[in-house]
Parts: structure tokens; sequence; C-alpha cells
């Protein structure tokens, strides 16, 4: 099978497990795990933030993001694809009591006037207080694409400006600073918090971290326990998280290169309506004549590529870490030739 779900169903490689099984561990909540600590303190490091916690997903760390940043009677104003908006259970409300300003950008990239246009005015007791702007960098939904830094440095004296606080989803934040060159500690310095996952692109089994100031990381810890990801050895992860980031970040060029050569090869098959610019390791096409994606997906399937439908009449292909450029010639060649044939049934 050839997985071009998503990012996150890579195997650790056999080095990654090598650090994994020599890791020295202890107990996190007491704060005594030296490798969740080292890895911690190397994340804000790379960010030039002052602290970091690790988590057990992405989820996670959005949800405590924002449950640190709002109150019950305040607003998040965020793009309507955003992941914690879609595909986070509803948690801004179940977790936060917060209420949600959805703007509609460009492929999920909104702008510092969409958002000035969207605060509410504070003395209208009919309106939430709003309270904390949320990006999402690169953009699932928008296929993978990069906000240009400008941007996000406006939206970020917005912010302050407005005394509003400003978090970002970063995901796949390595695949947007590896595609734009972007300085990592430029983002330190602009948003109160970062999310960023090490079980998408960096190839790690679980993971994700929050970085941030000390008082919001601080405050982070007792939401993560009360939410019960207070975790203990969990060392054994956060090797796997310390080792990705010394040598799984540069290489993801290598899965935007592949990317691309498959948009090129989709662009003229008779099945592709059309396909959003790839920027880095996500492929999103509609299907012509409205055929549906999840019929295309089983027939996908059955020639042994595995994808996701992403809307009625779109689907989404995902390179990582685990899909070789052997791969990507048999990829090429089967939707070229089986899945494009238009007089086969199958
Ligand atoms: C995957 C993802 C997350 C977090 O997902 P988890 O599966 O909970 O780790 C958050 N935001 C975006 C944009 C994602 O793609």
């Amino acid at each position: 099978m050839i997985d071009l779900r998503s990012d996150t169903i890579t195997q650790p490689t056999t080095a990654m497990k090598q650090v994994m099984f020599e890791a020295p561990v202890g107990d996190d909540v007491f704060g005594e795990d030296p490798t969740i600590n080292s890895l911690e303190e190397k994340a804000a490091e790379y960010f030039g933030m002052e602290a970091a916690i690790f988590c057990p997903s992405g989820t996670m760390t959005n949800q405590i993001a924002i449950r640190v940043h709002t109150d019950p009677h305040t607003e998040v104003i965020c793009d309507e694809k955003s992941h914690i908006y879609l595909y986070e259970g509803g948690g801004i409300a179940y977790n936060s009591f917060a209420s949600v300003r959805l703007l509609h950008g460009d492929r999920g990239r909104i702008t510092a006037e969409m958002v000035k246009d969207n605060i509410n005015n504070p003395d209208d007791v009919h309106a939430p207080i709003s309270r904390l702007v949320s990006l999402e960098n690169t953009m699932n939904k928008g296929g993978g694409c990069v906000y240009d830094f400008k941007e996000i440095e406006k939206i970020g004296q917005l912010c302050k400006d407005e005394n509003l606080k400003l978090h970002l989803d970063g995901a796949r934040l390595f695949n947007a600073l590896v595609a734009s060159g972007d300085d990592p500690k430029k983002y330190g310095k602009t948003f109160d918090t970062i999310s960023i996952c090490l079980s998408k692109g960096l190839g790690c089994p679980v993971g994700s971290l929050l970085v941030g100031d000390k008082d919001s990381i601080k405050m982070a810890r007792r939401i993560r326990k009360v939410m019960g990801g207070g975790m203990r050895q969990a060392g054994i992860l956060a090797a796997a998280g310390i080792y990705a980031l010394d040598h799984h970040i540069e290489r993801l060029t290598e899965d935007h290169n592949r990317a691309k050569t498959i948009a090129e090869n989709l662009k003229d098959l008779a099945f592709v309506e059309s396909i959003l610019p790839v920027e880095t390791n996500i492929v999103i096409f509609r299907l012509s004549n409205n055929q549906l994606a999840t019929d295309f997906v089983e027939k996908l399937k059955n020639h042994g590529i595995l994808a996701v439908p992403f809307g009625k009449h779109d689907v989404r292909f995902v390179t990582h870490l685990d899909f070789s450029d052997d791969m990507l010639d048999e990829l090429i060649k089967k939707i070229k030739t089986d899945i494009n044939d238009p007089f086969r049934k199958n």
C-alpha cells in the first residue's frame, strides 16, 4: 500500500527507536524527567521563547492555549477552516466556554485588516469580548499553504495595539519554516503561544509542545493536569522528539518536492478538475464530473493507494518520511494508467 492519508502514519526509524531505548527518564509530573526537560528547553530555545510543555497531542496543546488565553464571555477570532474549530470536537466551547468568530480567509489565511474589522466593541454588552486571535501555519484545509510572515507581523502588531492574545497552531510549522526560510525566532517574538507537533512531518510516534512565556506555560501545566495529560516517564517519547528536531526538519524539503511532483503529474489527467497550489507536503485536488471523493478514494484503495476524502469532491494526499522516490514513481505510474483509464470500471 502507498499510504498518503496523512503525515501521521509514519513508523519511528531505527535510529529514533535507539534513542528512545536509551533515554533517561523520571516522573514528569514531579518535573523529574530529564529527557522531557531537555526537549522542552530545546523547543523554547528554538523559538527564542521562555518555556515549553510536552503534551500527548496537538489538540491538547491548542486547547490548553485557548484555555490559558480566554475566559467565559470572550471570543476567539480564527479562520472558518481552522483545525481548532473544525477538528477539535467543539473543544473551544467545551473546554473554555468561549465564543468563536469565523473569518473567511484566503485558503485559511486571514489578514490584519480582517481581524481589525471583527474586533467587538468592549463596551457593548451584547457582544462577547474579543480576546484571542489564532492562526494556523501551514494551513491544512488550505492545501498546506504558508503565511507571508509580513502579514503575521501586521496581525501581531494589531494584537498588541488592541490588547489581544495571539496563538499559532503550528502542527506543520516546520513545513512552513523550511518552505519559506523564515527565522523561527521571529515567530517566537510575534506569538504569545505556539503549538507544534512532533507526530506529523517530523515522524515521531507521539507528542506536541506548547511554547510560550513562563507564566503561560505554568498555567498550561495546571490545565494539562486537569485534562488528564500529566504523563510520568514519558521521556521515552520526548527522546524521539529531540532526535526529530535534530534530524528531521531539513529533510521536509524532500516531502515538499515529492508533493510538487505529484501535483505536476495530476494536473493534466482526466479525473482532475483542479489542484490547489502546492507549497509544502499537502496536495488537495478536485475531481472532475462531480465524482464523489468517497467513491474515488475507494477506487484508489483497490489500486493500492490510500488517501482521504477532503470535502465532497476533494481528495487529499500528504507526503511524509515513509513515502520514498520509488513509491512516488509507482504512484505516478498507477494514477496515469490504472486510475486515469476512462475505459476501465475499477
Ligand atoms: C494534526 C493537527 C493538529 C493536532 O492534531 P493531533 O492529532 O491532536 O495531534 C492541530 N492542528 C492541525 C492543523 C493539524 O493538522
